[in-house]
């Protein structure tokens, strides 16, 4: 069984998905997972923050989920957090911790981070949008030196909506980085800020001359949130977003996550300001 194992895994193909092992997982929400994957021996995922992998159950289908785990921290194995909201997703959710699921990947192009040393960077993370952006956030924070001022906004609906509570806290408490979060349903022991994520802006002093964003969140967010960034003086090029459009292949075949001549799914899902803006298709 093995022997069939290694064989198989050794076939090179991009559609090939690698036979992993889930070997944690920890209810985040009442609709999303964190599941800790590992590879077989032998197999890294050398992945970038920002990219994908398809993850796939045998017998149910395949959906691209961010990898939200930062390189600097991958251990041999990898994070990714899964909200359940179809199939494939749910069908993940009913696994228990030792069981196989398939992964193809790291698909994608990442955040470029070495484009970042020396800026200041603000991260803006709307709900799911905290996932990918989390492999970030801990790459640059491994790294701290290498940066200017960073900022990280945080929006949610409601406090039990939060993602990763811990690794806020663990941000928090450091001096070299400003975290601000708002929930637009607070509850009654909230003390923070309560409304969308751009009344966070009002919060913060800052300017756009030598800083980069990195946006990630529902589509909506972009349009609100896109102003104030240019209205602060950052560049159309130093503004970096993840497009997340319906993916199948992952690999620029099947034409799904097509936005005019541009396949998100290589050429993104992180692309600048400048890159699509005059795309109709990217902020509908
Ligand atoms: C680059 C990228 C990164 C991503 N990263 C993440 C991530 O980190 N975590 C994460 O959780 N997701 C992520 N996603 C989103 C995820 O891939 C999609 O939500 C995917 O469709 C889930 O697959 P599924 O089979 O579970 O859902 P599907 O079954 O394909 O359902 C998808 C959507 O359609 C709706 N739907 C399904 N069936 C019906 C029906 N019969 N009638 C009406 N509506 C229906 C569902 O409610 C759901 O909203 C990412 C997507 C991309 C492109």
């Amino acid at each position: 069984m093995i022997t069939l194992l290694k064989e198989t895994l050794s076939r090179e193909s991009i559609y090939m998905p690698t036979p992993a092992r889930i070997t944690g997982m920890r209810s985040l929400t009442q609709s999303e997972t964190l599941f800790q994957v590992e590879l077989p021996s032998g197999f890294h995922l050398h992945h970038r923050p920002g990219q994908f992998v398809e993850l796939s159950v045998i017998g149910v289908g395949e959906a691209p989920i961010s990898v939200c785990s930062s390189p600097t921290r991958s251990n041999g194995s990898f994070e990714l957090c899964v909200r359940a909201v179809g199939k494939l997703t749910n069908a993940v959710h009913k696994l228990a911790a030792g069981s196989t699921v398939g992964i193809r990947g790291p698909f994608g192009r990442s955040f470029p981070v070495e484009r970042f040393h020396g800026r200041d960077i603000l991260f803006v993370a709307g709900g799911l949008g905290l996932a990918p952006l989390r492999s970030l956030i801990d790459e640059v924070m491994d790294h701290r030196g290498m940066f200017g001022r960073v900022i990280l906004l945080v929006g949610a609906r409601s406090p039990g909506d939060l993602l990763f509570p811990e690794d806020l806290s663990r941000w928090a408490a450091r001096e070299d980085i400003e975290v601000h979060i708002t929930v637009e349903r607070p509850t009654e022991d909230w003390v923070s800020n309560v409304g969308v994520i751009t009344t966070l802006f009002n919060k913060i002093d800052y300017q756009g001359r030598n800083m980069v964003a990195t946006i990630v969140g529902p589509p909506v967010m972009y349009k609100f949130v896109l102003p104030d960034l240019l209205a602060h003086g950052l560049a159309d090029s130093d503004i970096w977003m993840s497009f997340e459009r319906q993916m199948k292949c992952g690999v620029g075949k099947c034409g799904h996550c097509q936005m005019h001549h541009i396949y998100t799914c290589q050429e993104g899902p992180i692309f600048s300001y400048q890159e699509v803006k005059h795309l109709e298709e990217a902020f509908a």
